[in-house]
């Protein structure tokens, strides 16, 4: 059987009455359309839409979807138009096309703030039409399985951005196995010498684990029929991804992860889950603390399922995921599940419904301006577990993990944040660093004096309350620099005889303004306020013959922020490596956070007497800096000056291991200026060092060759502030 005919029984299987024939003159069109081109596998160009729509069939989306997959790249690559698609094909699939095109030229990987902004026009795109973006994944799926035959720069950036954006989307979306499947390819590409070695051990011991599997699954169900629960039960390995992060958060060797095996139980009705989970906790121990709930408490994914951890049969930790059927089918295909035999309009309407998540996840970003910052707080929303909290009326709200009752207030509802001034939870009163734990009840105690601090950012977990907190303390600021920027127009014109008044009601300081390319006169006293334009500038607008004459020298510094800049006058090249926006005289440091070295993305914040602080884009601390601060730096090609980083080593605790690291490290022509290292109880060991690089490129040169050291589990940049 060809592919084509695969799609075309898979589609009638699970939706007997589809329109093959239209699927069929798709591909028709597809492969006339990409005659004569070939992918980098030397294959004909058609073979990728073809996989795609495959990956779509088997997510048991709809023909339009599937025709979308089939006609995804015709608009990009081809001299197809979507006024012809929609002739051909009509308008749901012309659409569904022109949002995967239009997805797929955002350029993600330019800079920061326009991957962002892409980010949310693909929300923005997915709230119109979700199956834009399951056409989107299923084509990305596709490109990350065969991107082997891509040269390896690419290969780093795609990775990296499946590994950001495109694996987080699918758990969202609730489809498990896609999210599996990217992890594992990302990671695969990511972390290569640490992807190697962990699929050789797993390989190793598969015999062994196959073994042990059927045994536990002939077990679990001999006791499961034995006390009248009907089911299936199929047990498996973790993703790679998954048991590498685990090592990496317990700090162990995969040996000693015990619990790399999960079994499923699947069963026909609720009562039978719960029935399902006593036997399970008759049978065998259970561990505390691991049991969840998901069927009363379902995820905003809308998976449900019970988990609980045991001590097994064979005295091992073994995860079990107790569900129905129907929990199953979505817990694999997400809210995929959910279009099976249904299709048309009124999906639109429960499909908005159930993903109100969605929604709200753009009403919180709304007011933010800069997408740097969405980005991050998005990220923060599409990762990470939640934890169920009630209020006082038994409301339950999810939050993310290590959310504070701050989190909380903004849920509730934005006044209720701002004004927060405590917590009760489960009656007692606690800080507001306080982290939230699964099923406490908070009531929250409000003062109208009270009014949210930069503090406050370090707490908080939630978008929504990050959001609301820096809006606040931005709207402070601005105040204070109207204040401050009128101020010292007023002082300045004062000493050229011109009254401030007067030059606002003449309209002269908005025409300055707009020579100066801002939106007028209240802008430009908040750029003065903020130290971002300075009173001679708008001085030389205003009053022309002042021109060139030296500015009294104690006038010079001057804004909030740029007044305790200090300047170095007689250094006129920088040596830092560094270019600050207009001007090559300002002292220049480097975060200690973050250490960024050339080739690094990196952002500057004008900082009280000490000129501008150099963070890297990605920086958390930098995050928490007020952007109205920020000035735009770059790297300045010339310089050759070298910068400290940190580098931890994860490996076994062996005699003779520190040493080949030592030697790697001279071998790439590093040198190594503080180490520290520390063996732990489980027989591993620590390493951090110091070490001198010139860029980013020899960094990574040397993370690469650290990794390959067989007995080393892994290897990572680090904030120098550890050592
Ligand atoms: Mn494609």
């Amino acid at each position: 059987m060809n592919r084509l005919d695969h799609i075309l029984t898979d589609i009638s299987a699970y939706h007997p009455a589809a329109d093959t024939a239209l699927v069929q003159r798709a591909y028709e069109f597809a492969s006339k359309a990409h005659e004569g081109q070939t992918r980098r596998s030397g294959d004909p160009y058609v073979t990728h839409p073809l996989a795609v729509a495959q990956i779509i069939s088997e997510l048991r989306l709809d023909v339009a979807s599937v025709c979308a997959g089939l006609l995804h790249d015709c608009v990009e690559d081809t001299s197809a138009t979507v006024e012809q698609l929609t002739e051909l094909f009509g308008k749901e699939i012309a659409f569904l096309v022109d949002g995967v095109t239009k997805l797929g030229k955002l350029p993600w990987s330019t800079r920061e703030e326009q991957q962002a902004e892409n980010f949310r026009k693909m929300l923005l795109a997915m709230a119109r039409d979700i199956r834009v973006i399951l056409v989107k994944l299923c084509d990305r799926l596709d490109n990350m399985r065969s991107l082997h035959h891509l040269p390896p720069e690419k290969q780093e950036r795609i990775a990296a951005e499946t590994m950001q954006i495109y694996a987080p989307l699918a758990n969202r979306l609730g489809i498990q196995w896609v999210k599996v499947e990217l992890e594992d390819l990302a990671f695969k590409y990511t972390y290569p010498g640490e992807y190697e070695q962990l699929a050789e051990q797993v390989a190793k011991t598969r015999a062994e684990r196959l073994d042990y599997i059927t045994t536990v699954e002939r077990l679990i169900h001999q006791e499961m029929t034995a006390n009248g629960v009907p089911c299936e039960v199929s047990g498996r390995a973790k993703h790679l991804w998954s048991i590498y992060q685990k090592m990496k958060k317990t700090n162990r060797a995969f040996e000693e992860i015990h619990d790399a095996i999960g079994f499923r139980v699947v069963t026909d009705t609720h009562m039978h889950c719960y029935a399902g989970l006593g036997v399970a906790h008759q049978t065998w121990t259970p561990i505390p603390g691991r049991f969840k709930d998901y069927i009363a408490l379902p995820k905003p994914n809308l998976y449900q399922s019970l988990h609980t951890a045991v001590i097994g049969p064979k005295g091992e930790r073994i995860e079990i995921q107790i569900r129905t059927r129907e929990m199953n089918l979505v817990a694999e295909y997400g809210i995929a599940a959910h279009w099976k035999y249904k299709e048309g309009a009124a999906l639109a309407a429960e499909q908005e419904k159930k993903f109100a998540w969605l929604r709200q996840l753009m009403e919180a970003h709304k007011e933010l301006r800069d997408p740097t910052e969405f980005l991050e707080s998005v990220k923060l929303d599409l990762f990470g577990d939640e934890v169920y909290v009630f209020t006082p009326k038994g409301d339950v709200k999810a939050l993310p993990q290590g959310a504070c009752p701050i989190d909380f207030a903004y849920a509730v509802h934005s006044s209720v944040g701002d004004h927060c001034s405590g917590a009760r939870v489960n009656g007692m009163i606690v800080p507001l660093r306080y982290q939230l734990r699964n099923g406490d009840t908070i009531e929250i105690i409000t003062s109208p004096n009270q009014k949210p601090n930069k503090d406050w950012l370090k707490l908080v977990k939630t978008a929504r309350a990050r959001t609301k907190i820096r809006y606040l303390m931005r709207k402070e600021q601005r105040e204070k620099a109207i204040v401050m920027g009128k101020d010292l127009i007023e002082k300045a014109l004062r000493k050229h005889g011109h009254a401030y008044g007067k030059v606002v009601k003449e309209g002269t300081l908005d025409a300055a303004a707009k020579e100066l390319k801002l939106a007028d006169a209240d802008e430009l006293v908040i750029q003065v306020g903020y130290g971002k334009v300075t009173t001679a500038q708008v001085i030389e607008k205003i009053v022309p013959e002042a021109r060139g004459k030296a500015e009294p020298a104690a006038d010079k510094p001057e804004g909030v922020f740029r007044s305790l800049l200090r300047r170095v006058t007689t250094r006129r090249q920088s040596t830092s490596g560094i270019k600050v926006a207009g001007e090559d005289d300002i002292i220049v440091r480097f975060a200690k956070c973050c250490s960024p070295l050339p080739g690094d993305q990196v952002m500057g914040f004008i900082t009280r007497g000490r000129g501008v602080t150099v963070h890297r884009r990605d920086c958390d601390k930098a995050l928490d800096l007020d952007p109205e601060r920020r000035v735009d730096v770059e790297w300045d090609g010339a310089s050759k000056t070298q910068h400290e980083v940190a580098i931890q080593v994860m490996c076994a605790d062996k005699p003779g291991l520190l040493a080949v690291i030592s030697q790697t490290f001279t071998d790439q022509n590093v040198n190594i200026s503080q180490a520290h290292c520390r063996a732990t109880d489980d027989g591993r060991a620590v390493n951090t060092f110091k070490a001198h690089v010139k860029d980013l490129d020899q960094l990574k040169s040397i993370i690469r060759a650290l990794s390959r050291i067989k007995g080393v589990y892994g290897v990572d940049r680090v904030s120098s502030e550890t050592l």
